[in-house]
């Protein structure tokens, strides 16, 4: 058990384990550990919390039902969800860890697993990536997640609209990423939305932040800018 610090909110953990047993286990083992476990059962629920509440790390299995680990995992880097995440996998093949790493986790542990290592590893992790969730570098800006705001260096703040800051959020996290229109329009808006949204969108954060935010890749899409 490790001592509570009362000046510091318990860390948030999401777990994603259908394994009804090795869940429960791992929700009491955490639980002692000081973190506030939120537990889904199955990717679709994995992917409904880990959007719409904000963890410190997410621990997921890769085997799932409803959506598998390693999708569960692109979609959420998908929507700008740059939280820590930790695979378990079943399967300990170089193919599998490199297609779980491939689609955004940090680590993995392969089952069967000792539970002092897991909470080791997810010590590690959040030594690593201290507050990652909450902020994404944009060129020499940074979009604060939590406050909807681009800040710069020299304390200018521009405000964004919730979906100014999903689109400008998901190209930030994969900075290196082009992504097509139709792409975009999934990820950050709705399928159903009218082709134009994304372009809409580009426009509204160029007039915000300057026409350098977001490059246009001729005949492939967009991508986040340097400046
Ligand atoms: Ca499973």
């Amino acid at each position: 058990m490790s001592d509570p610090d009362p000046d510091r909110p318990a860390p948030a953990l999401l777990l994603v384990e259908d394994d009804r047993e090795l869940s429960g286990m791992l929700v009491e083992l955490l639980t002692d550990e000081g973190y506030r476990v939120d537990r889904a059962r199955d990717g679709q629920q994995g992917l409904h919390l880990g959007l719409t509440r904000r963890y410190d790390v997410i621990v997921l299995d890769r085997g799932l039902p409803a959506i598998d680990g390693v999708e569960l995992l692109r979609r959420l880097r998908g929507r700008g969800v740059a939280t820590a995440a930790l695979l378990l996998t079943a399967r300990g093949a170089v193919a599998d860890r490199v297609e779980g790493l491939d689609a955004g986790a940090e680590d993995y542990l392969v089952k069967p697993f000792d539970l002092e290592e897991l909470l080791a590893r997810l010590r590690a992790l959040r030594r690593r990536h201290p507050e990652h969730a909450h902020r994404v570098a944009i060129g020499s800006r940074w979009l604060d997640l939590d406050a909807r705001q681009v800040c710069d260096p020299d304390g200018r703040v521009v405000t964004l609209s919730e979906r100014e800051c999903a689109l400008l959020r998901t190209l930030a996290t994969r900075s290196r990423q082009v992504f097509n229109r139709d792409d975009l329009r999934s990820l950050v808006f709705d399928a159903a939305e009218s082709p134009g949204v994304v372009d809409t969108y580009v426009h509204y954060l160029r007039r915000k932040l300057g026409r350098d935010v977001i490059r246009t890749i001729h005949g492939r899409g967009y991508q986040i800018g340097s400046a």
